[in-house]
């Protein structure tokens, strides 16, 4: 929706309620960033699917390694940048691939991703609740 609609919704609503965040959109398609920790590279990928439907992960075509879907909203580091990609495998092995982190409900606000290592060690922490379901955690450690 954009934020026309938005408005109009919220005018008519006579600014009771705010309008729910949307959970499934129903859009063409998306580029998601399919990132590899073990050669440090990230692909665009698109699929004509939902963007809850995309694959997790998907073979590195760089080093036929596993590339984890991390959504649209990442960032990669440069390739040299270590610590960087350090911190994102670490992320990834907790359960947070760069999903949108909303700790208000009915909130558009997200929680910032942490910049550092040592930052991310006490974001996985404190977000632990949000972290994602952890089958393709394991398939990237066994890859390694
Ligand atoms: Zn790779």
């Amino acid at each position: 929706m954009d934020k026309q609609s938005r408005m109009e919704l919220r005018r008519k609503a006579g600014y009771r309620d705010l309008p729910k965040p949307q959970v499934k959109v129903q859009s063409p398609v998306y580029s998601m960033s399919f990132a590899c920790c073990n050669c440090k590279t990230s692909n665009m990928r698109q699929f004509n699917l939902a963007p809850c439907d995309y694959p997790r992960t998907i073979e590195c075509p760089v080093c036929k390694g596993v590339a984890v879907n991390l959504g649209r909203h990442f960032k990669p580091p440069k390739n040299s940048d270590t610590a960087q990609w350090k911190k994102v495998e670490y992320l990834i092995e907790h359960g947070f691939v760069f999903q949108k982190i909303r700790t208000i409900k009915n909130s558009y606000d997200s929680v910032p991703y942490p910049e550092t290592l040592a930052q991310a060690k006490e974001f996985v922490i404190k977000y632990q609740q949000y972290a994602a379901e952890p089958p393709y955690i394991k398939s990237l450690k066994q890859d390694k």
